[in-house]
């Protein structure tokens, strides 16, 4: 029988790293949503979507088409079928996401898309590790394993340092701390889709050095 784990934590917490080693180990189909809330911000960002303009960064997902590829556990991100994964990493895309993401209507259709790529790699008889904010508490309550995942703002923040410089975006730790602790501070407080740190049967693995 095919068995789902979720991930949730704050920015840089070390999802990421840590849901591709348990991919690899176990044989799972590693999902990260983090990206198609990102590909949504971009577009916001091309599109030059004011962001008081709540209406027009509800519309636009309805004429963006987002697709996530993922071969060999490397997943790739295809907005309207150009591949955008390096794009979405950029500092503007990071001052966007997490209020273009705080909109229900937004958050409604992504979760959508989340649980439909989810099924349809269990219809294939393949498991899943899926990660993100709201995963064990919305898109997939019903997961075998939950994990909450989290470090202190100081580690996260040296962590995404190191990950945006080896991708040749340079940023000082200060702008890199604001930003996250910003971004926990949206994420947290979401009507929708907040994230939390699970109060039933959890795991916390606290400043884990990946
Ligand atoms: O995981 P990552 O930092 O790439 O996610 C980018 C942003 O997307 C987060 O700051 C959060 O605002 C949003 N997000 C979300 N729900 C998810 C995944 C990401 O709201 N399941």
């Amino acid at each position: 029988m095919s068995y789902i784990v979720a991930i949730d934590g704050p920015a840089g917490s070390g999802k990421g790293t840590l849901t591709k080693v348990v991919a690899k180990e176990l044989g799972l189909v590693s999902i990260d949503t983090g990206m198609l809330y990102r590909c949504h911000a971009l577009a916001v960002v091309r599109n030059n979507i004011d962001l008081d303009d709540k209406e027009n960064i509800i519309k636009i997902m309805d004429n963006i088409e987002i697709k996530l590829k993922n071969e060999n556990n490397i997943q790739t991100v295809f907005l309207d079928g150009e591949d955008v994964t390096d794009q979405i990493r950029l500092p503007e895309v990071n001052n966007t996401v997490s209020l273009t993401s705080s909109i229900p209507e937004v958050r409604e259709k992504v979760t959508e898309l989340e649980r439909k790529i989810g099924y349809d790699w269990l219809k294939e008889g393949k498991n899943i590790i899926m990660e993100g904010r709201d995963i064990t508490t919305v898109v997939f309550p019903e997961a075998e394993i939950k994990i909450y995942l989290d470090a202190t703002p100081v580690e996260r923040a040296k962590r995404r340092m190191e990950q945006q410089a080896r991708k040749g975006i340079n940023e000082t730790f200060q702008e890199v701390l604001e930003s996250i602790m910003k971004r926990d501070k949206n994420d947290m407080n979401k009507k929708v889709g907040a994230l939390k740190e699970l109060q039933v049967q959890y795991i916390y693995i606290n400043a884990i050095k990946l």
